[in-house]
């Protein structure tokens, strides 16, 4: 729980510059060396669930999965407007943002 706000993503700290990382994400793409979603090639280890600065999270194999850029991309995407939902999105599924493609007629 005290690492919750450990700022993972910024300086020395930061998990995606950890060695250990470094050197098991490459075995693990060597091993596994198609997209989980649409089978080109995997580029990119993607974390299941989201470590959101949780070490032990990150660096577990078994919370991995190998994706391509476009597929990582667009997951994740997916996965923080899902968690914008309520911010830019009404309830009828359409953005509140009355300046929104979608809400000009
Ligand atoms: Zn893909």
């Amino acid at each position: 729980m005290g690492n919750e706000n450990r700022p993972w993503r910024v300086g020395k700290d930061n998990f995606y510059n950890d060695k250990l990382w470094l050197k098991t994400r490459a075995k693990f793409l060597a091993k596994n060396k198609i997209c989980k979603f649409c089978g080109d090639k995997a580029t990119v280890v993607d974390h299941i669930k989201p470590h959101r600065g949780n070490y032990a999270l990150f660096i577990n194999e078994n919370n991995w999965q190998p994706l391509c850029k476009l597929c990582h991309d667009s997951a994740k995407q997916k996965a923080e407007r899902r968690g914008l939902d309520q911010i830019g999105v009404g309830l009828d599924g359409f953005p509140i943002d009355p300046n929104h493609l979608w809400n000009q007629k």
